[in-house]
C-alpha cells in the first residue's frame, strides 16, 4: 500500500466559556486545530488531528504544526502507512523532534490500518479493557465557590472525576484545594493541576497545608528537578503532564522517583506510536496513566479514548473530552462520546470517525 495524497486542514474550535489557568494568567478562546486526510493507492481514508491549547499552554501551536507537515508530508507520498514504526522513523530522520507537528500522521496511519485490517485502533493496541475510561473534567481556576459551580455542571453531567486548575495565590490555592476536597462525593476524584506555576516552594507550602485521601496534585513545577524536589518534601502523589515529552522524560520520571502518575497527551508525545512505548514501560513501572489529547474534536479525543481503553483499568486514572468544550461538532453521531461520566472508543474498523468536510473547509494545503 502507498501514500498518494495528503490534505492537510485548518479549522478553529471555539470553546463554548472562556477558560482561564492558573490564577487567570492565561484565557483562552479558541483552539487552532490542523486535520490530516491521508488517500492511498487502494482506495483508503485516514484522518488524523492535532491541536495544541492555545499557543501558551506548551511549545506548540497550530501554524507549527502546518509548517511541520509543510516539510514531511510531501516526503510521506509514495510511503507505505501500514509500516507505521518504520515511517515515524522517517519523520524523525527528515525532521528530528517537533513531535506535536507529526502526530496527526501517525493517528491517521492507525486509522487506515485498522481500516485495512478491519480492527478498531483499540484492538491493535493490544485488546479492548471492557470497562469504560472515566471522563476527567477541566474545571477552569476561580474562586472556590466558582469551581464548585462548574464541577457540579460537570457532575450533572456524570463526571466522576475532576481536573481542577490551581496556581499563583497561596492562600487561595489552600482555600481552593481544602474547600472542593470537603465538598466533593464520596465516589469523586478530584485532582489539582498548578500546570507549572509554582516554585517548588510554594508547592511545598500548598501540599503540606492540605490533608486527605485520593487527591493528588499535577505538574506542580516547571521542571522535573523542581518536581523531585517537591516530591521529596511532601506526601501527596504527583503526576507529571507538560514535564513529560519524550521517553527518556519517563525513564528519568521513573528512575528518579518523581512521580506515580504520569499524564500522557498524544499530541505532545508525538502519536499513538511514541504513546504506545510510554504506555507498556508504565504497565512495568507501576506508574498510573492519565491519557489525553492536548486539545481538539471529536476525533482527536476518538483517538485517545483508544488509548485509554487499551489500557488495564487499575492503572488508569482517565481521559478527557475536549470536544465537550468546544464547537463545531465535526463528525455528529461519531466517535467517542460522554455516557454519564464514562467513554468507550467505537467498535468500527480504524478510529470509527470521518470528519465532515463541508465543515472542514477547503485544505490549506495538498501533497499527491
Ligand atoms: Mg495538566
Amino acid at each position: 500500500m502507498k501514500i498518494n495524497k495528503i490534505s492537510i486542514y485548518k479549522i478553529d474550535l471555539p470553546l463554548h466559556k472562556p477558560y482561564w489557568l492558573s490564577g487567570g494568567r492565561l484565557r483562552f478562546d479558541v483552539l487552532d486545530s490542523t486535520f490530516v486526510c491521508i488517500e492511498t493507492d487502494d482506495g483508503l481514508e485516514g484522518w488524523g488531528e492535532g491541536c495544541p491549547w492555545g499557543e501558551t499552554y506548551l511549545p506548540a501551536f497550530g501554524s507549527g504544526i502546518r509548517a511541520v507537515l509543510g516539510l514531511v508530508a510531501p516526503q510521506l507520498i509514495g510511503s507505505d502507512p501500514l509500516k507505521i514504526e518504520q515511517l515515524n522513523r522517517n519523520m524523525d530522520l527528515m525532521l528530528p523532534g517537533h513531535e506535536y507537528g507529526k502526530s496527526a500522521v501517525d493517528m491517521a496511519c492507525w486509522d487506515i490500518l485498522g481500516q485495512h485490517s478491519e480492527m478498531s485502533v483499540v484492538d491493535l493496541l493490544g485488546g479492548r479493557y471492557d470497562i469504560p475510561v472515566p471522563i476527567a473534567s477541566s474545571v477552569s481556576t476561580g474562586t472556590p465557590e466558582q469551581m464548585l459551580e462548574l464541577i457540579k455542571e460537570f457532575r450533572d453531567s456524570g463526571y466522576h472525576v475532576h481536573s481542577a486548575k490551581v496556581g499563583a495565590d497561596l492562600e487561595l490555592d489552600i482555600e481552593r484545594v481544602k474547600f472542593l476536597s470537603r465538598e466533593k462525593n464520596r465516589d469523586e476524584v478530584i485532582f489539582y493541576d498548578a500546570n507549572r506555576a509554582w516554585i517548588p516552594q510554594e508547592a511545598i507550602s500548598v501540599m503540606n497545608a492540605v490533608d486527605g485521601g485520593n487527591i493528588w496534585f499535577e505538574q506542580p513545577c516547571e521542571t522535573l528537578e523542581q518536581c523531585l524536589q517537591v516530591r521529596r518534601q511532601t506526601s501527596h502523589p504527583i503526576c507529571i503532564d507538560e514535564g513529560l515529552k519524550i521517553f527518556n522524560d519517563l525513564l528519568r520520571i521513573s528512575n528518579e522517583g518523581i512521580a506515580e502518575i504520569v499524564n500522557i497527551k498524544l499530541n505532545r508525545v508525538g502519536g499513538l506510536s511514541k504513546a504506545r512505548r510510554m504506555r507498556d514501560f508504565c504497565l512495568e513501572a507501576g506508574i498510573a496513566m492519565l491519557i489525553m489529547e492536548t486539545g481538539g474534536s471529536v476525533l482527536a479525543d476518538t483517538a485517545t479514548v483508544h488509548f485509554a481503553q487499551s489500557i488495564p483499568p487499575e492503572f488508569i486514572r482517565g481521559t478527557w473530552l475536549c470536544h465537550e468544550m468546544v464547537g463545531p461538532d465535526v463528525a455528529e453521531g461519531q466517535g467517542a462520546r460522554n455516557i454519564n461520566g464514562d467513554v468507550s472508543a467505537p467498535d468500527l474498523p480504524g478510529l470509527g470517525v470521518k470528519p465532515d468536510i463541508s465543515i472542514l473547509g477547503e485544505p490549506v494545503a495538498v501533497y499527491e
